[in-house]
């Protein structure tokens, strides 16, 4: 199969700091649609697997899956996309789309397992795919987004994971009006999650570590917040939750936020931290909780969390760096200073 050479940013092993590298795309085939990448969001996802957090990684490794950017081809057979669009790839850029969760729109979900946008076997040219801190990508129509018109595109990035993975699970498990959510952690991902919450109509409280950040969370849509890290502000919360999003990459304890759960609600962890986390039986049991996770959303669901974005003016709060900042970016948002996303502006690959 014909490629074609393009610039990146990845990281040969481990924690080595990243750097420019080459990487090689298939040509356009015949269902592919080509983009250059104008921007791609920063996912704590992409320190966790760059840096072996999580299991599997391979090198070297180009991470990326907060893509947006200008189609510059289309294969004979593409129905959906022309030269010139905006377009946009997230987590997924395929999957087997014949098992029964891929054809539910769970592509996340796939039975034979979805092919991630960095870090999966690549059926086309082999070896494993490369991510958006990269200059092009190339993608089959079906796991490509439309952007719609209206949105900041530098700020539309980070609705590729952080937008989508906090949309589907508040819309899966029924966040509407009359309903108490809190969302644990105020950053790139739970600063979506209070956007969606508070559009959603519930009362949204957020839990959080950084004192410096009560004032953004009032402002982004929270109707109280609680720095966490205040037993006695915990406590006046205990047992009136219908529902808390858990979007903390790092070790934390999980029962604290357990016991703010009345019954029957349900805590969804969205964040992967390194180690697992201890849960304790006792603030599961009683009274009667439930305790679930999700992974980000299907294609469909992707595409219609997009068009909600454009419908009620949400973007995500970034700060746009050249993808030159990226170690920079990276360690301050393993300090939590962070505001709120990070946002590679690819045109800087070309300095
Ligand atoms: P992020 O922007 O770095 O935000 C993480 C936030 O967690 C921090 O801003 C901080 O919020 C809180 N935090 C960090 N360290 C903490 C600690 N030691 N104790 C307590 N709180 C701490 O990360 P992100 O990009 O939003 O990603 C969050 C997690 O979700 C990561 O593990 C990522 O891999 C995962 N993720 C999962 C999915 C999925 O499909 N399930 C998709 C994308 C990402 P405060 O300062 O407010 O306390
Ligand atoms: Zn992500
Ligand atoms: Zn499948």
């Amino acid at each position: 199969m014909k490629s074609f050479s393009v610039k990146a940013f990845g990281t040969a092993a481990g924690k080595n700091p990243l750097a420019p590298l080459t990487i090689n795309r298939r040509e356009a085939g015949p269902t592919d649609v080509e983009m250059e990448i104008l921007y791609c969001g920063v996912c704590h996802s992409d320190i966790h697997q760059a840096r072996s957090e999580w299991p599997g990684t391979v090198y070297p490794c180009v991470p990326g899956h907060e893509i947006v950017g200008r189609v510059t081809k289309v294969g004979n057979k593409v129905t959906q996309f022309k030269v010139g669009d905006t377009s946009a790839v997230g987590c997924m850029v395929d999957s087997c789309r014949t098992c029964n969760h891929c054809q539910s729109g769970l592509e996340q979900y796939c039975l034979n397992y979805a092919t991630f946008t960095y870090n999966s076997p690549d059926k086309h040219l082999g070896g494993h795919t490369w991510g958006g801190y990269s200059s092009h990508i190339v993608v089959d129509e079906s796991f490509a987004l439309k952007v719609p018109a209206g949105l900041d595109l530098a700020a539309t990035a980070p609705l590729l994971c952080a937008g989508i993975t906090t949309y589907s699970p508040l819309k899966h498990w029924k966040v509407t009006a009359g309903k108490k959510v809190g969302i644990v952690g105020l950053g790139g991902l739970g600063h979506m999650g209070v956007k969606f919450a508070r559009a959603f109509g519930a009362h949204v409280v957020l839990f959080t570590t950084s004192a410096n950040k009560v004032g953004d969370g009032l402002r982004l849509g929270a109707h109280e917040v609680v720095l966490s890290t205040d037993p006695e502000a915990m406590a006046k919360h205990t047992g009136s939750f219908d529902f808390i999003l858990d979007c903390v990459s790092a070790l934390h304890d999980i029962n604290a936020y357990m016991n703010l759960i009345k019954l029957d609600g349900t805590l969804t962890l969205v964040g992967v931290p390194e180690k697992p986390l201890a849960v304790s039986a006792f603030s599961l049991i009683l009274p009667r909780k439930n305790l679930a996770g999700s992974c980000i959303g299907g294609i469909a669901e992707t595409q219609e969390m997009l068009n909600f974005c454009a419908e009620h003016k949400i973007v995500s709060e970034i700060e746009l760096i050249p993808i030159q900042k990226i170690n920079e970016a990276w360690e301050r948002m393993l300090k939590q200073d962070i505001k709120y996303r990070f946002v590679i502006d690819v045109a800087s690959l070309k300095n």
